[in-house]
């Protein structure tokens, strides 16, 4: 857009094929049945998606698109796509139709063979399924090849086997949707229909100069660097978050936000975040498969804008070791389709009691499933942040602020609640500013799974991975909870009495996983194992959580997965993490032996002839600091050798287990990856004191400030 001003409200949209299009193209009688279909989450009828594909397809041609695919989330957390043009076969005049019908709209048929299955495919068929999923408006994207009609869908196996994400998060938002009018119908509610699971995605990210992305294969090959000593200012001043945005990153933020606008996708806040060259992008939040499909548009949006402004997004959780990551918080709740949202206290918490009870219900599924929590934002870059000392922590536990903790307090001591504490009043000693009152519910920062107002915030999902999983584990452990407290109070004689019983039972039962203080620290995880909450450290001991007994009858029970979709996502999730760390070590190797070695060797060549130089210049010089600083490079160049080596043999150890995923991915966190940060050490050592000019790709320093 070559306009410096513009309307946001002009743009919205322009590239989706949303209601308002619909209502406008197609026949009355189409759309009402396509919102019927949608309302009841029935399949759609082959003549009425004939109509809808040829008005969608028009309307497509004319924002300049010639191909359509259909889009979808594979297991490997980016998006899939296929490209197939509009164009039938050729007339007898020799001039073509430009042709979509509503089978080529609702279903698709990519090769399933070259996405992760996990052993499904074996069992079953190489063939897969993508279908539209019509709670997800289609889109016409634009890039540098043109313009394209990109068709969210589900995808599945021959025989029905989720092979991606949508499929399982629409099958948990129907169940958490009926377990929770179950519930509200109790509490006299008669008005709802539905009760929709609504996300906004807060997206954490990097961006550098895209000169020094090509400058360093570490970052090409892995999306993240594999060596690089500290620079001598880190992000210890505080003075980049809510700092003022650089002229560059505006633009490009611009860009991005424009773009996204005409996708549908409301960007709606901006900021820097705590390190340099970090920010973060949040859109207002939609129900749960929309803005899960919103997420991986503003991945794709970041990232193709980025090379349009010479610089380059990292998305990857952990891009520059020591200084601070990058996640995404998913916020969730759930909000009927009459507006009432659940997880909205009222001002007087203590009274009330539906309120009282979900939030019960919340600590026990979040108590009794930490560790599918867990497992669901477990990625291998992940690993970096969690049980490091940053962001949030491995261990599960929830926030609930000072208001709620005391109206716990008071059910769990006394058997009843009677007051609600405050906010105060905030005196800024100015009487033309208005007043402030402290949110009841402040912040914290540390907790993983923090209230905040009216929604829940799960803080440890990582950057580059889909929002899709914790979202499916978030609704299916609240249709357990829904369900089973329905179970009992359905059946109560006095339902007052069996409410008010099972909120003390359930606060008294999982008051353990209510956390307020400093997540980061030492106490805390001291104290969690006293309280015999899980911390899991790893992805690789995270994966058995999708296995238990446990996670096997909740799944099935809600229809959500079947104990084979989670064998095969386990298998999956090892297969992609030994996948990964091996990439990561080869890379290393590689760069070690063809830049970093020789680049050192050239460098100690070069301090040899200058003590030569300086020697025959001047006999009586003291030449010891140029020799004792060749002798420290020397011993350091030979510790990298030795520890390459080593990392290479267990590479190759590691490439020669076969057929077990479980066992592979294991070796190659407790020998590869370790061998690798002892090939690290030597390394940043050498940069810190070899001449710069002499060092073969760009610091820290130069990626970070420099952008
Ligand atoms: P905070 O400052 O608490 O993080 P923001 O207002 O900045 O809150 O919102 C952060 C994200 O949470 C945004 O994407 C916003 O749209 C989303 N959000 C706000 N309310 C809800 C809600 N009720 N359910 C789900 N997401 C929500
Ligand atoms: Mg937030």
């Amino acid at each position: 857009m070559d306009n410096k001003y513009f309307n946001v409200a002009d743009i919205f949209g322009e590239n989706v094929f949303n209601d308002s299009v619909m209502q406008e193209r197609l026949p009355k009688k189409t759309y009402q049945k396509l919102k019927q279909t949608i309302a009841e989450g029935k399949e759609l009828d082959i003549e009425t998606a004939d109509v809808i594909a040829h008005e969608m397809k028009e309307w497509a041609i004319e924002k300049g698109a010639t191909h359509y695919t259909h889009w979808f989330q594979p297991l490997t957390g980016v998006t899939a796509e296929k490209h197939d043009s509009f164009i039938s076969a050729p007339m007898e005049n020799g001039k073509i139709l430009m042709s979509f019908s509503g089978k080529e709209l609702i279903k698709g048929e990519p090769d399933a063979s070259s996405f992760p299955s996990g052993g499904l495919r074996a069992t079953f068929e190489a063939r897969g399924y993508t279908a539209w999923d019509p709670t997800s408006p289609a889109f016409v994207r634009e890039d540098a090849a043109g313009a394209i009609l990109c068709i969210p869908t589900a995808f599945c196996s021959y025989t029905g086997e989720a092979l991606d994400q949508k499929t399982p998060l629409l099958r948990s938002m129907e169940v958490v949707s009926e377990q929770a009018i179950r519930l509200l119908r109790l509490f006299g509610n008669t008005t709802s229909k539905r009760v929709i699971p609504s996300v906004g995605a807060e997206q954490e990210y990097f961006l550098i100069d895209r000169e020094h992305f090509l400058a360093r294969k570490d970052l090409q090959y892995t999306g993240r660097t594999l060596f690089g000593a500290m620079p001598p200012k880190g992000q210890e001043m505080d003075d980049h978050y809510f700092g003022t945005i650089p002229e560059r990153i505006e633009s490009y933020m611009r860009d991005v936000n424009i773009e996204l606008w005409k996708l549908g996708v409301s960007s709606k806040t901006q900021h820097n975040e705590v390190a340099p060259a970090q920010h973060e992008l949040a859109p207002i939040y939609a129900q749960a498969n929309v803005a899960v499909d919103h997420n991986q548009i503003i991945m794709e949006t970041l990232r193709k804008v980025a090379n349009r402004h010479g610089l380059q997004c990292l998305l990857h959780e952990k891009p520059f070791a020591g200084v601070n990551g990058s996640g995404k918080h998913n916020n969730w709740s759930l909000v009927t389709d009459d507006g009432i949202n659940l997880f909205e206290p009222g001002k007087n918490p203590h009274d009330n009691i539906q309120f009282l009870l979900i939030l019960t219900l919340i600590m026990q599924a979040v108590d009794k499933h930490a560790d599918l929590l867990r497992e669901s934002a477990a990625d291998i870059g992940n690993d970096h942040r969690l049980g490091a000392d940053e962001a949030p922590p491995a261990i599960i536990s929830i926030f609930l602020g000072e208001q709620l903790e005391d109206v716990l307090e008071q059910l769990i001591s006394t058997g009843s609640a009677t007051h609600s504490k405050k906010g105060e009043k905030l005196d800024t000693g100015v009487k033309t500013l208005p007043d402030f009152r402290k949110d009841a519910t402040d912040r914290n920062r540390t907790s993983p799974f923090a209230f905040t107002g009216n929604k829940f915030e799960f803080r440890m999902v990582g950057s580059q991975d889909s929002v899709g999983e914790p979202n499916i584990v978030l609704n299916t452990i609240m249709a357990e909870a829904f369900s089973d407290a329905c179970d009992i109070l359905e059946q109560a004689e006095d339902f007052e009495l069996a409410v008010h019983n099972m909120i003390k039972e359930l606060a008294t039962k999982h008051q353990r996983i209510v956390f307020s203080g400093n997540g980061y620290s030492n106490e805390w995880r001291e104290e969690a194992a006293r309280r015999g909450l899980p911390n899991i450290s790893s992805t690789v001991d995270a994966i058995p959580a999708l296995t238990t007994d446990k996670a096997i009858e909740l799944f099935e029970r809600f229809g959500v997965f079947t104990r084979i979709e989670l064998e095969s996502r386990a298998e999956i999730e090892y297969e992609q993490y030994a996948k990964a760390i091996n990439i990561e070590a080869k890379t290393m190797i590689d760069v070690t032996s063809k830049q970093i070695i020789p680049a050192v060797m050239n460098y100690t060549t070069e301090i040899g002839l200058s003590i030569n130089t300086v020697v025959d210049a001047c006999p009586d010089a003291d030449v010891s600091t140029q020799r004792e600083l060749l002798l420290e490079i020397c011993d350091l160049l030979r510790d990298t050798r030795v520890a390459m080596s080593k990392l290479q043999d267990d590479v190759t150890e590691g490439q020669q287990i076969k057929g077990d995923n479980e066992k592979r991915a294991h070796f190659y966190h407790d020998v590869v990856a370790v061998d690798m940060a002892a090939l690290r050490a030597p390394i940043d050592a050498l940069e810190m004191i070899v001449d710069k000019e002499a060092w073969p790709m760009p610091s820290y320093g130069d990626m970070i400030f420099e952008v």
